[in-house]
């Protein structure tokens, strides 16, 4: 059975696994990376990370925050990796190792991760939707993923929601990850309470004891994100409509809102076909793994 390297670049530490093509994982490292970073030191953490499985697998998949540059294989910059800049991820590997290397965003492994191992995973196509500190997104048809222009497609955080709405990270007003995200829930709840949380789970918690302003701030956020996700199964007509991230571990509050809204106010005909929930909470490393199975890579 082929086996393939995933490698899922975090915030704070690499984790770099092997995997059968049935997606169960074989083994595992992980090493954590440095506050204070350079390109130099964080490729040779990251060599050193999947050194131990080089020669086991038939290719090395990459996720990672972007933006990127998936045909190069360049990580541009990330916020959450201060320091790096212009990273030649692919090239790094290539040379090192000889294997060849796919490299993309981590959204984009998350949806490929989910139709090929996922809770509905024998759909003809699906969008994938991650729900975290921001509103990722990746789409999957027939098997394929759809990257668009160096990997930059389904950036369904940054489509617009409330014109002249709240200001997101990106620079403009009222995307939906300004309403439905951590850094959206956050900075909402701060504007109105003058009360700064510091993760989504205090803000979950907040909700579950009935908190007025928490409550508000879900139910406006998820009818954001519904509207959004409404706007993006009629451009690309999925069969499922994927959830996943850590934000769905508190699906129970906003899940049968989120879905009634988006079935209520699409056409009436795509509801025959289409399904909604959440994901299967697969690993990162499992999705970028996915990149060296895929059915276009065969
Ligand atoms: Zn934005």
């Amino acid at each position: 059975m082929r086996k393939a390297i995933g490698v899922d670049i975090g915030g704070g530490s690499i984790r770099a696994s092997l995997f059968d093509e049935t997606g169960k994982e074989l083994e595992s490292f992980v090493s954590p990376t440095p506050e204070h970073l350079d390109n130099q030191s964080f490729l040779k953490i990251l060599q050193d990370t999947i050194r131990p499985l080089a020669k086991s697998g038939i290719g090395i998949g990459v996720g990672s925050p972007g933006p990127l540059d998936n045909e190069r294989g360049v990580m541009i910059s990330s916020a959450n990796l201060q320091g790096l800049k212009n990273l030649p991820i692919k090239k790094s590997l290539v040379d090192e190792f000889s294997l060849p290397v796919w490299y993309e965003n981590d959204a984009n492994c998350a949806a490929l991760g989910e139709a090929y191992f996922g809770t509905y995973k024998d759909t003809e196509s699906q969008l994938t939707i991650t729900l975290g500190t921001g509103v990722g997104g990746g789409f999957v048809n027939q098997g394929i993923l759809y990257s668009g222009y160096l990997g930059n497609a389904i950036e369904i955080g940054h489509t617009t929601s409330v014109i002249g709405g709240a200001l997101c990270g990106c620079g403009v007003r009222g995307c939906v990850e300004s309403y439905f995200s951590t850094r959206g829930f956050l900075g909402r709840y701060e504007e109105k309470s003058n009360r700064r949380l510091s993760h989504a789970e205090e803000f979950f918690q907040l909700v579950r004891e009935k908190d007025a302003v928490a409550m508000e701030i879900l139910e406006f956020g998820t009818l954001a994100l519904a509207h959004a996700v409404r706007g993006a199964v009629h451009l690309l007509n999925p069969e499922a409509v994927v959830f996943v991230g850590g934000i769905t571990k508190s699906y129970d509050l906003f899940g049968k809102t989120l879905e009634t809204e988006i079935r209520s106010t699409i056409f009436p005909v795509l509801n025959e076909r289409l399904k909604i929930g959440s994901g299967a909470s697969l690993s990162g490393a499992l999705g970028a793994a996915s990149l060296v199975f895929s059915k276009e890579k065969v």
